[in-house]
């Protein structure tokens, strides 16, 4: 889709690949996963000369989320206006309310996060044209979602599918049945042709994952 554009900031010990999402018109942005290593989106962001609307999290784990309640408030700062916090379902509620502990755990701080307003299946969150569609994939956390443009025929994907592999489930209330249902019933009829990110190395699409992932066969 022309306008939409991106980049990657890789944050926390875990390389978890936050995504700064902006049209390139209005320069307005959504932020997905910042999971820490704030000063470095700030840096991102300043350098795209792109206004975040809002913060996006596809799921409660700290390496994704633990930097969203700092980013949150240092932009709503700057903005005087509320940058808020959406998603992920409501079902990774204990998850985030567990962040500073698991941060703390591995030694650096991350705040709790309590997102302004929880996303759930058929939810969708628009950026000016630009219409992400949520879909509750639950398997890797219970209320993981992930996020689907249409138009430009690509998805953010968090820790769902990966390039050549699917998402741990060995973490509590992980659910690799569920994880695969939820890849083939809701991800990979969405066309070869999408591509997405994922929230840890190379993105890939959905026909090459169909062709290629030995977990989807
Ligand atoms: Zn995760």
């Amino acid at each position: 889709m022309p306008n939409l554009r991106g980049a990657i900031v890789p944050v926390t010990p875990f390389q978890q690949n936050c995504a700064i999402l902006w049209d390139e018109g209005s320069r307005q942005a959504l932020v997905v996963d910042p999971g820490g290593d704030v000063e470095r989106i700030l840096a991102a962001i300043d350098q795209q000369g792109v206004t975040v609307q809002r913060i996006l999290l596809t799921h409660g784990h700290l390496d994704h989320a633990g930097g969203a309640t700092e980013l949150a408030e240092t932009l709503t700062a700057r903005a005087g206006a509320k940058v808020p916090i959406e998603g992920p379902d409501r079902r990774d509620q204990f998850l985030l309310d567990g962040i500073a502990e698991q941060a703390a755990d591995y030694g650096f701080d991350a705040r709790n996060v309590t997102p302004d307003n929880w996303l759930a299946e058929g939810d969708h969150v628009t950026l000016g044209e630009h219409r992400f569609d949520v879909l509750h994939c639950p398997g890797h956390t219970p209320g993981h979602i992930v996020f689907i443009h249409h138009a430009a025929r690509f998805a953010l994907v968090g820790d769902m599918l990966f390039q050549g592999s699917v998402g741990r489930t060995d973490f509590p209330y992980g659910d690799h049945a569920a994880l695969i249902t939820a890849i083939t019933t809701k991800l990979l009829p969405l066309g070869d042709d999408f591509s997405f990110l994922c929230g840890h190395g190379p993105g890939s699409s959905i026909g090459a994952e169909r062709a290629g992932n030995p977990f989807l066969r």
